[in-house]
């Protein structure tokens, strides 16, 4: 992902481990996703059987790899993780699956990044349990059947819709995270702090939970920035003033906008009349990769209303315009 405030460097890296939650009572909000989720598990584990797979889908950000893991706490099983485009060869998936204890769950995150050949081994590996590897080329080829434990693949994605239609079926459980709103982005902000060992006024975490773009990640970070500029200020506790300043230095308006929403949102209104306008030239005009605009970006702006997405492409709404100060029924009609 290419959004400063999303990218994780490696020390935000180590920072997110710290604060992830590891048990499902700590999880803030979800609150639908959470509930099914514990009955799935408590049922899995009456039964005695691995829960079953799990299709974990939003905007990054929002929690899905804490729940790939909380997952694994839960049930009291070991988690392995992957990522999509680095399983690269059956191999790597074969040696993946066979690492697997009886009930483990293996994680694959982007799992939309997988390779195609890769996918059909994974067919019969989560419905039956079950690895086809086809071994030498030629009048050589056999293929060999290995056994595998029962595990449960959690995929995690941030673009469903490109998953196959198989491989969407082979999950029986699918959920899907929404953005957050602001009180919980607050309660994170305070649990965050706290684990820090950081003073936040209530009205501190509030700005920053309200210019976070609905993402747990993003206040995470905020928080960790906001505390520098507390710090240079010789303050020990982040008030909504520290937080303000520093929010406006990191250019986080207060729609929680960065210089890239500005920038898509001007890109339709000034060079194409509000549009619509196709993800193509959008991306070519603001210089910056589809799938970001796609995965990252425009998510948040559809959800506050700045932006549609319609067959004919992206189109600003009248919310964009008054944002920009620019009249809409001024725009040019042909
Ligand atoms: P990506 O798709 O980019 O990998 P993700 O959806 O997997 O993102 P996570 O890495 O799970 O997101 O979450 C990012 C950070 O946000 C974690 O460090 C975690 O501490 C925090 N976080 C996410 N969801 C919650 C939550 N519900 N409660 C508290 N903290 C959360």
């Amino acid at each position: 992902m290419q959004n400063p405030l999303l990218d994780a460097s490696d020390s935000d890296t180590d920072f997110e481990q710290t604060l992830r939650p590891t048990r499902i009572r700590e999880f803030v909000g979800q609150k639908k996703v959470v509930q099914n989720l514990s009955v799935f598990i408590k049922a899995a584990q009456k039964r005695g059987e691995a829960l079953d797979h799990v299709i974990l889908s939003g905007p990054p950000g929002l929690g899905k790899t804490t729940l790939a893991h909380i997952i694994a706490n839960e049930m009291g099983v070991q988690i392995k993780p992957s990522t999509g485009p680095v399983l690269e060869k059956p191999g790597d998936l074969a040696g993946m699956l066979t690492n697997l204890d009886e009930g483990d769950v293996l994680f694959i995150d982007e799992i939309h990044r997988l390779n195609p050949v890769i996918e059909e081994y994974l067919y019969s590996a989560m419905e039956d349990y079950q690895l086809d590897i086809v071994i030498d080329s030629g009048p050589n080829a056999r293929s060999i059947q290995i056994e595998l434990n029962r595990f449960t693949l959690v995929g995690a994605t941030t673009r469903k819709g490109l998953l196959t239609a198989p491989l969407r079926a082979r999950f029986g459980i699918d959920m899907r995270l929404d953005y957050y709103d602001v009180e919980l982005l607050q309660r994170i902000a305070l649990r965050t702090a706290s684990i820090l060992d950081m003073g936040i006024t209530d009205t501190g975490a509030h700005e920053i939970a309200r210019r976070s773009r609905g993402t747990p990640r993003i206040v995470n970070k905020l928080l960790r920035r906001t505390r520098d500029f507390a710090q240079v200020e010789n303050m020990d506790t982040i008030n909504d003033e520290i937080a303000d300043t520093a929010l406006n230095a990191l250019d986080v308006d207060q729609n929680g906008f960065d210089e890239m929403d500005i920038r898509i949102m001007k890109a339709i209104i000034e060079n194409y009349d509000g549009g619509p306008v196709g993800l193509g030239t959008l991306s070519v005009a603001v210089g910056e990769d589809k799938g970001t605009i796609e995965e990252v970006y425009e998510p948040f702006l559809i959800k506050e209303g700045f932006l549609q997405r319609t067959p004919k492409g992206r189109v600003a709404t009248r919310k964009a315009f008054e944002y920009l100060g620019v009249d809409p029924d001024e725009k040019e009609t042909d």
